[in-house]
């Protein structure tokens, strides 16, 4: 292994819009590569079908490659080691799946959710951790021809060894140990056929090459799993390296509720592919600590990964926005122009925008009267506009949090969004008109706007939703009235 050429990988799962931590691992795996003249591949891991969502492959290509970073290999590009899509790799996993019962490290399971089910609450009740009880290791192969005859459905285990430990070297943290009385029977196959996560992720870093696998912290209670895979496969494991997770600034774990992590928020509310991976490439203390405006080249050539800090780099939108706003001010007057021309007045933009104001307009100017919460970053609206007459403070901010819920979940269309905030309605209590009010003085901070939903598809997602954020951030600091 330590010889093999170096072969990185990213390996998101397509299941909403692309988020800053998969931009942030994809930048480090695509230095580890430019450093190392190795290669920089990326793997989509589609198999969770409950959560894939259509568009977000797509979205998660455009938004890396915004960002500079370009792949070698990967499901847009093809490479030797294809597909590099693992809901076409099916065939893949199944002989694998097979490799493993033959040699005795897997076992097929047949127990019925409803057991596991059972079981899993009397472990909770026990105050036990929850796993599996192995009740289907010790099936006698004529249980499990007559279950199978029977055409029981079933799951294929993985069989963890029953004693000792598994130890592994992280390259950013040293060894790591795990007690095999702490690793669960993990499923490796579910009964759709569809592999789980740990076995693609496995089999496929096996068979494209991997040497490194470079990943967040989140991965690491899951590597002694994949490490015990792939001794049961009799393959050599590559090298680990487990980044440190970014943080919100109070230090927990980044999230949708303290700070926008989609990476159309970021394209969509101003901020240059320059800034942003330059400030990602100031996260984890690789660089030079005396530099801080870096462009990606700079960054291959100076940073460490002997230098990274295992402590969580902090996400300070605010000290993106400082950087934002030395690349802005860099710019020519002419780059300067065409960067606002497309990056706040584009084309396509405004062609969907015009439709939604022309019935109400009487005069060109009235144009940005109308449509200025488009463009605008700073909609905060007064308790006069966003309060509904008949309900209190308290109840509106905790109706706007649900909505924030509500939309994260929700397709981004019409019907869809229309369909979100009426059942919100219904199940808060409140009337329809009563919520479209409350959304239409949170996205345009007024009480009168262009079509609202309309309006919302036009503005997008992730601009929609740190809004909201804003407004109950706002909400929650600011002095209560008397
Ligand atoms: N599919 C996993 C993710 O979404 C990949 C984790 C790994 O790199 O092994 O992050």
């Amino acid at each position: 292994m330590v010889d093999a050429p170096i072969r990185v990988r990213i390996a998101p799962s397509p299941t909403g819009d692309p988020h800053v931590g998969t931009a942030y691992i994809a930048l480090i795996n695509y230095l580890f590569a430019q450093q190392r003249g190795g290669q920089f591949i990326l793997r989509i891991e589609d198999t969770d079908r409950t959560r894939f969502v259509e568009s977000s492959e797509q979205m998660i290509f455009d938004a890396l490659h915004w960002l500079g970073l370009h792949w070698q290999e990967g499901p847009d590009v093809g490479g030797p080691y294809g597909p590099y899509r693992q809901s076409e790799r099916t065939g893949i996993y199944r002989q694998a799946t097979d490799e493993l019962l033959s040699r005795g490290t897997a076992y097929k399971c047949f127990c019925t959710p409803a057991r596991l089910d059972e079981m899993r609450r009397a472990q909770i009740a026990a105050k036990l951790p929850p796993r599996y009880d192995r009740h289907c290791r010790s099936l006698t192969p004529q249980e499990v021809q007559q279950a199978e005859a029977a055409g029981t459905p079933y799951t294929v285990r993985m069989a963890v060894p029953l004693e000792g430990a598994t130890t592994f070297r992280d390259e950013l943290r040293g060894d790591i140990t795990f007690d095999h009385n702490n690793v669960d029977d993990q499923v490796l196959m579910k009964s759709d056929g569809f592999p789980t996560y740990h076995l693609a992720n496995v089999v496929d870093d096996h068979h494209m090459k991997i040497s490194d696998v470079i990943r967040a912290e989140e991965w690491i209670s899951s590597t002694p799993k994949h490490v015990l895979l792939y001794q049961a496969f009799g393959w050599q494991a590559p090298r680990f390296w487990h980044m440190p997770l970014l943080r919100n600034t109070d230090k927990s774990k980044i999230s949708k509720r303290k700070n926008p992590v989609s990476l159309i928020y970021y394209r969509q509310a101003g901020f240059l592919p320059q800034a942003l991976i330059n400030f990602l490439g100031l996260m984890g203390g690789g660089m030079p600590a005396d530099l801080e405006k870096f462009s990606l080249e700079e960054m291959a050539a100076n940073f460490q990964f002997e230098r990274i800090s295992l402590g969580g780099p902090v996400f300070d939108l605010e000290k993106l926005k400082w950087l934002n706003g030395l690349y802005l001010r860099a710019l020519s007057p002419a780059q300067f122009y065409s960067t606002i021309r497309e990056g706040v007045f584009g084309e396509d933009y405004l062609r969907q925008i015009a439709p939604l104001v022309q019935e109400r307009i009487e005069t060109l100017t009235q144009f940005l009267d109308l449509a200025d919460f488009f463009f605008r970053d700073d909609i905060m609206p007064a308790e006069e506009v966003f309060l509904p007459k008949k309900k209190t403070l308290p109840e509106t901010l905790k109706l706007a949090g649900e909505l924030l819920g509500v939309l994260e979940a929700a397709d981004w269309n019409h019907p869809a969004l229309e369909k979100a905030l009426r059942d919100l309605a219904t199940t808060q209590n409140w009337s329809a008109k009563e919520v479209f009010m409350l959304v239409r003085a949170i996205v345009t901070g007024k009480t009168a706007s262009p079509p609202l939903l309309e309006s919302m598809v036009v503005f997008g997602k992730a601009r929609t939703l740190d809004r909201i954020r804003r407004f109950l951030d706002f909400q929650k600091k600011r002095p209560a009235k008397n």
